[in-house]
């Protein structure tokens, strides 16, 4: 598709082109890089159990299978769009890349408000989609995963309506993220927020950064979303002891406790009503809105719900002095420019939510072996795995910055992961001879 000047392509785009002049990429393999691979979109017929039928949009984009099958997410949202949609496949195909991972980037969804649904809907919705999408996934071609509203219950109705499609076969390295019991692997739910967490654990021992490292009282944060990647992060920070978490919100309300909130009890609360309720959490706790939530007076910020909600509007009012994005693409480009100027460092989606991609990795290996590791292995390959690929990126980023001081504004950490993730996949382009 052509991404027009205000779609989320274009603006996701933009970090790419930056990456290419920051290494000198060929023309080449920009212009082969710059378009999805195949983009497929289904009509998705649902009967309501009202009796009636109603069609909803379904898409699934393979934006590059240069360094392998192409990996990513499905994601049930109102926003879902061939767009929105795109630009998340070609974030997916960096996010494998920068964690050197064999897989190129796809992504799917269906336009839907799944909470509008009820669960007969939502089955008969999933398998419809499932059909839908069967002949272009594989478990050596395209392999979804969970994403925004869809999760392992999901993955299991895709996966049958694969195997049916195909023969009646069993195919568990077709998709990811799908329950232990049906060649799940152990320690996919929590890898997004688990991977995060690794990833400012290593921060906090590398000298690479002033707000993590090496300081004498807590550090203070708040997590904008409290969805599967949101409140595991959560829990993991306010398990740690050195975090104080001062302020977690869902789509609707953030909640806030100068001394810190309860994780413990928001989960507890949110699952219980389905919503963020102060009252419930605790008699200092205070409601506020989501975006009272993002200009916090806070060490860390943890955007971890959707994309776009630090934007040119809002940036000068983000006062937290380190930005880690466990969401997809929740700083726009104008804004993620302003933050550098002032010296905020934003840890990149595609490294800092890596850790359900990678964690699917393990499962698609495990599914296509027949062999299953224990949760310890699943939470140690994945640590050493996350420390890996952030020491390569802090070296890529020494290096851009001494060969671009002075240039072009500062060298950010995400235009270092873009540099990282480009030279691996023009390798792989230029092993083809450029007809990728
Ligand atoms: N939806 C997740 C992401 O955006 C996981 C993708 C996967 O595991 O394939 O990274």
């Amino acid at each position: 598709m052509d991404a027009t000047d205000d779609s989320k392509l274009s603006d996701a785009l933009k970090n790419l082109y930056r990456a290419a002049e920051l290494i000198h990429v060929d023309p080449e393999v920009l212009e082969l890089i710059s378009h999805p691979k195949e983009s497929l979109i289904v009509s998705v017929p649902v009967r309501l159990d009202s009796g009636q039928v109603r069609v909803f949009q379904g898409y699934r984009v393979r934006w590059s299978d240069v360094r392998g099958p192409t990996k990513g997410g499905l994601r049930f949202h109102p926003s879902v769009c061939l767009d929105e949609v795109s630009a998340l496949a070609y974030w997916m195909t960096f996010k494998c890349a920068v964690a050197n991972l064999p897989f190129g980037g796809g992504k799917g969804g269906v336009s839907c408000d799944p909470r509008s649904l009820s669960p007969t809907e939502m089955e008969r919705l999933c398998r419809a989609f499932g059909r839908g999408i069967a002949r272009i996934i594989g478990p050596q071609r395209d392999i979804p995963a969970p994403d925004v509203y869809t999760n392992a219950r999901v993955m299991g109705w895709i996966m049958e309506e694969y195997n049916n499609a195909n023969g009646g076969g069993c195919y568990p390295a077709v998709i990811t993220g799908k329950a232990v019991a049906q060649g799940g692997s152990e320690g996919r739910g929590d890898a997004t927020g688990r991977g995060a967490y690794y990833l400012m654990k290593e921060m906090e021992r590398s000298t690479h950064s002033d707000v993590l490292g090496g300081r004498g009282h807590k550090i203070t944060v708040a997590v904008q979303g409290f969805g599967n990647a949101g409140q595991y992060i959560s829990k993991f920070l306010y398990d740690d002891g050195g975090y104080v978490v001062v302020a977690v919100s869902d789509s609707r309300d953030a909640v806030y406790c100068a001394s810190g909130v309860d994780v413990d009890k928001c989960i507890e609360v949110k699952n219980r009503t389905g919503r963020l309720e102060a009252a419930d959490i605790g008699s200092a706790v205070r409601t506020m809105t989501n975006a009272e939530l993002l200009t916090l007076e806070v060490d860390v910020l943890i955007p971890s719900a959707i994309e776009g909600v630090i934007t040119a509007q809002n940036v000068a009012q983000v006062k937290a002095k380190l930005v880690v994005e466990v969401a997809n693409g929740p700083v726009t480009t104008d804004a993620d420019r302003q933050l550098a100027s002032r010296g905020v460092t934003v840890v990149p989606d595609i490294l800092a939510n890596a850790g359900g991609v990678i964690v699917s990795y393990f499962e698609w290996v495990q599914g296509m072996s027949g062999m299953w590791w224990p949760e310890a292995e699943v939470h140690q390959r994945l640590q050493k795995k996350i420390a890996e690929e952030y020491h390569g990126l802090v070296r890529m980023w020494e290096q851009l910055r001494g060969k671009h001081s002075g240039k072009g504004g500062a060298v950010s950490m995400r235009d270092a992961a873009y540099a990282q993730a480009l030279s691996r996949i023009a390798e792989a382009i230029q092993a083809t001879g450029g007809s990728a």
